[in-house]
């Protein structure tokens, strides 16, 4: 395989590293250092970039959390009932406000940073949480000095970063002492890839994930920028991305052989309440009979599938971490 010498981003490592993988003008790397994934170039694509992904990042207020994703279940449980000092939370790519509402109703003082400034507007204006800011963590650290935390998250946000340590030093610094900094990205060692087939691959490939995460990868890193981490682990995978990935599985292409048509377009355009012909008509109840087919067979697999998980050692698709700064003196 080609070996070439860039530097890792994350470490500085400058020994030779094979090239992983080609995609698109992205090289991907494992760095022999630090464990980590990167891309060469290493570099943001700014926030214009993820407007494209209106699925992901919908432009509406959240009152709660995908229920694809359990890492904010799994923080709320490990706070609750636990001593701190203060109950002021900071998430870090608030997103739509699903998290801040959710912890809101949990007691803490929430406070949002995020690049999309639209729906901080709506968070504000919709979830009635005026202490949300648009921009990078340096910025919100520099406008509030004063400030610190009791809980900080980061859920799916360092894979995206083309200057993570900066992110985490910056993360630390307004942690108060004895505080909890949770951080969760995607498991390169999944067993289930929920980012295959059409439109699925540009998600965990740059620009939008620019690093490749393990657990050890991941310790090392907080370990290294001042935090030790308390709990790590590859969290299970919901039954709604169970269903998703089954569905891209199954995703056979009839309607795209048969009828030369997208049959995911033809939803699409009828959601539109385009008019409706024989053909569109006949492709959504068959998708339609798919979608229930999946969701009924998902129900059924899904406390066999978690079993075995457990069995045979599968791991997720989220790695989740709850971490503390090296100084914390509090007993957990
Ligand atoms: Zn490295």
């Amino acid at each position: 395989m080609n070996q070439e010498t860039p530097i890792c981003p994350l470490c500085g490592n400058n020994a030779p590293k094979a090239v992983e993988r080609v995609w698109r003008s992205y090289r991907l790397y494992d760095c022999p250092g630090c464990e980590v994934g990167f891309c060469v170039p290493f570099e943001n694509p700014g926030s214009g970039y993820y407007a494209q992904f209106e699925d992901l990042y919908p432009h509406q207020a959240q009152r709660t959390t995908d229920a694809m994703s359990f890492e904010y279940d799994e923080c709320l449980r490990f706070l609750r009932g636990r001593k701190l000092d203060g109950r002021r939370l900071l998430d870090i790519g608030c997103g739509a406000g699903g998290f801040l509402n959710r912890a809101r109703g949990e007691g803490f003082g929430v406070w949002g940073v995020d690049f999309n400034e639209v729906r901080l507007d709506l968070i504000r204006s919709e979830l009635g949480i005026d202490t949300v800011f648009h921009g990078s963590l340096e910025d919100f650290a520099a406008a509030h000095p004063d400030l610190r935390f009791d809980v900080i998250t980061m859920f799916q946000v360092l894979e995206h970063l083309d200057r993570p340590g900066r992110w985490l030093e910056k993360a630390r610094s307004l942690l108060a002492p004895g505080g909890f900094f949770f951080v969760a990205v995607p498991n390169r060692g999944r067993t289930f890839d929920p980012f295959q087939g059409p439109g699925m691959e540009e998600l965990d490939t740059p620009p939008n994930h620019l690093t490749r995460w393990s657990a050890s990868a991941l310790r090392g890193f907080l370990g290294r920028h001042g935090f030790e981490s308390v709990e790590i682990k590859s969290l299970d995978v919901p039954r709604p991305l169970l269903a998703l990935i089954l569905r891209n599985r199954l995703r056979l292409g009839l309607a795209t052989k048969a009828l030369k048509v997208d049959e995911l377009q033809h939803v699409k355009a009828a959601a539109g309440a385009s008019p409706a012909g024989a053909k569109t008509r006949l492709i959504q109840s068959a998708v339609f009979l798919k979608e229930s087919a999946i969701n009924g067979m998902t129900r059924l697999v899904y406390p066999g599938f978690k079993l075995a998980c457990r069995a045979f050692g599968w791991q997720g698709i989220v790695l989740y971490c709850v971490a503390r700064r090296h100084d914390a003196r509090t007993p957990l």
